[in-house]
């Protein structure tokens, strides 16, 4: 596709139900998570630039990516954390951009929880925020992973703020209402989004 939308928001906002009512509509999507996932997975050339950085104890007994060691060795170390970060990103970013690429509806979507935090705004055409308030992202988040109010509360604050990420936004969603709200506000977007895809092919 020519056309790509960045679809975020922050945590329990509602982008992966927001992205599988595009998603109906018949545009394709691209989960940043998954391909996060991808560049690491096993014969990877990213598992392996980590093994010849952090050593082979960086895998488990099957050869996959120890995630809960790497964690615990960026945590506490700045370097390490730039080091994984410069190799990882271009990946993901190349990675994402070549399957947005590929794809053949309308437009293409990209779903990047953090689009704004790692710059990724700037490989799309036009970003779109689906926004709740922190109580409602708290109270969604607890009932359907069963965590703390607390973890919750620590992720939101270190992602961008809900100010600063609507005043990047392109448009916003609004998902404090019913499924049925979000479905009509995404009907809406995706005929002005189909306009626009038309007026930038080629
Ligand atoms: P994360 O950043 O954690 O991956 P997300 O932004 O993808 O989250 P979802 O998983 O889509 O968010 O939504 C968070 C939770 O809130 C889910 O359990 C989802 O079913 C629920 N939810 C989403 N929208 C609504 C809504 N309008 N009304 C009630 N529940 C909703």
């Amino acid at each position: 596709a020519e056309f790509i939308l960045g679809l975020t928001g922050g945590i329990g906002s509602g982008k992966t139900t927001v992205a599988n009512l595009f998603g109906e509509q018949g545009i394709e999507l691209v989960d940043a998570d998954v391909i996060a996932r991808e560049v690491v997975e096993p014969g990877s050339t990213g598992l392996k630039a980590i093994e010849t950085h952090f050593g082979s104890g960086i895998l488990q007994a099957d050869g996959s990516l120890d995630r809960a060691k790497l964690r615990e060795r960026i945590f506490t170390n700045e370097s390490e954390r730039l080091w994984l970060n410069n190799l990882l990103h271009p990946m993901i970013r190349q990675t994402m951009l070549s399957a947005a690429k590929k794809s053949d509806s309308d437009y293409v979507i990209l779903v990047v929880p953090l689009l704004f935090e790692n710059g990724l705004d700037s490989l799309v055409d036009r970003t779109l925020v689906v926004d709740i308030s922190p109580e409602l992202q708290i109270q969604r988040t607890v009932k359907r992973d069963n965590v703390s109010e607390a973890q919750i509360a620590n992720i939101i604050a270190s992602q961008i703020s809900r100010e600063e990420r609507l005043q990047k936004a392109d448009d916003i969603i609004d998902n404090r209402g019913e499924i049925a709200d979000l479905r009509e506000q995404v009907n809406r977007l995706h005929q002005y989004y189909l306009t626009l895809a038309a007026s930038k092919a080629p």
